[in-house]
């Protein structure tokens, strides 16, 4: 005769129908397992529980006394009727199967700590530290494990008690909800000893660290910015971190920031700059000191006579731009924006004109044929930036609003808006 379950929640969870044999379960639950693991999930913030539900179906299920009764009765008839409705460890039964008991912790429902916390900090940087490289000191301050109790937070030779609350396991079954119908029990780390499993008295525990086993200290840590380092890296110093006490130390990471340089640009190894040369260098040529280079030399270029230098004309020093990272001998390229400067009013006001006008080429012949008709039209000095905003009413633009309003639905009325 066929038991039809009254409850089939378990199997569900595993994905096995209740009449799946006993080797169907374990392999269900092998393939479950291992894809939900909260390891292999670390984005999934249910993976835990996930994993955990499965053990749990998995524990009563595999068991032929427990599925019979869960057969028949449900969650009912085993609530009570197995010392106490605890499941086991997931994380035992998971390492019945793929080994190494310990490397989940559910305390907490993330990885058991291996190494302490990595510390990130930005560290700003000149364009010139990077094309000449430096090395700075940096006063730091951070947890070390107190010399005088060696780290174990005690007075002389006391010993820590066991925590009563969880009986030093340092972890407490708490109950959860899992669904609007289920509960299920929760390993959480017991909040009187801190996980520990026991705790030091008062009394006991060292008089320099207070019992929390590692004291703030004062360091100077010594980092390299090396030439042509790239903008964003991250120059590690390994173990530099808050020591904790059985864990290796976390890295302190500085990681490069570049400020923005007045006059040079970089793209990855080249630099971009803009120089101003005047009109007479423009036509005439000129040698001379064009720039102060990022490492105080002065780099003269030369344009011989007979050559013209158009406004906004590029140039390219080869071998001028920042050095190469980790190979800093070898350099990018320098790229030069010749801007030509003209003479001002001053300038034309006491200048002779008319043999000016003699040495410069002919000004623009008038349009032949000339248009039928033709307005004199006066102007104004202009600004670009103004481009574009005389058709516009002059509420709906306003750079600094960040409103996604297309300005014709409500909330565009004009007296609402910061002036
Ligand atoms: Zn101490
Ligand atoms: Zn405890």
């Amino acid at each position: 005769m066929v038991l039809v379950p009254v409850e089939t929640e378990l199997y569900d969870v595993l994905g096995v129908p209740p009449s799946a044999s006993e080797n169907d379960i374990k392999k269900a639950y092998r393939k479950k397992a291992k894809e939900h693991h909260p390891v292999s999930n670390p984005n999934d913030p249910g993976a835990a529980q996930k994993f955990q539900e499965m053990a749990a179906a998995y524990e009563i299920l595999s068991d032929p006394n427990t599925r019979e009764v869960y057969d028949r009765e449900g969650m009912d008839g085993l609530t009570g009727g197995r010392g106490g409705g605890m499941p086991a460890d997931p994380a035992e039964i998971f390492a019945q199967f793929f080994g190494n008991a310990n490397f989940f912790d559910f305390t907490a429902g993330a990885p058991r700590k291996h190494k302490g916390e990595n510390t990130e900090v930005p560290y700003d940087v000149t364009l010139e530290d990077l094309y000449n490289g430096k090395s700075v000191k940096i006063n730091m301050e951070k947890e070390v494990i107190c010399t005088t109790c060696n780290g174990s937070g005690a007075r002389g030779n006391a010993k820590p008690k066991e925590c009563s609350r969880c009986e030093s396991k340092g972890w407490i079954f708490t109950q959860t909800q899992i669904a609007p119908s289920q509960y299920g029990t929760m390993r959480t780390k017991c909040p009187d000893c801190d996980g520990k499993g026991s705790k030091l008295r008062e009394k006991d525990r060292c008089k320099k660290c207070k019992g929390e086993r590692t004291v703030k200290e004062k360091t100077r840590q010594e980092i390299f910015v090396e030439k042509g380092m790239p903008d964003g890296y991250r120059i590690v110093l390994t173990g530099a971190g808050d020591q904790e006490p059985g864990i290796p130390p976390g890295d302190v990471i500085f990681k490069i920031k570049t400020a923005q340089h007045p006059t040079f640009e970089r793209s990855g190894s080249d630099l971009l700059t803009n120089v101003k040369i005047t009109l007479s260098e423009a036509l005439l040529g000129f040698s001379r000191i064009l720039l102060t280079h990022l490492d105080g030399r002065g780099i003269r270029v030369s344009s011989p006579p007979g050559k013209v230098v158009n406004p906004g004309q590029s140039i390219k020093l080869r071998g001028e731009g920042m050095p190469a990272f980790k190979n800093p001998d070898q350099k990018g390229d320098l790229y030069i924006v010749l801007e030509v400067e003209m003479p001002d009013a001053e300038w034309i006001r006491n200048v002779d004109t008319a043999a000016l006008a003699k040495l410069l080429p002919p000004k623009k012949a008038q349009i032949d044929p000339a248009p039928e008709i033709v307005d004199e039209t006066p102007f104004e000095e202009a600004d670009l930036e103004d481009f574009g905003d005389g058709d516009e009413d002059d509420w709906e633009d306003d750079d600094d609003d960040d409103d996604d309003y297309d300005g014709h639905g409500m909330g565009a009325e004009p007296e609402c808006r910061p002036q």
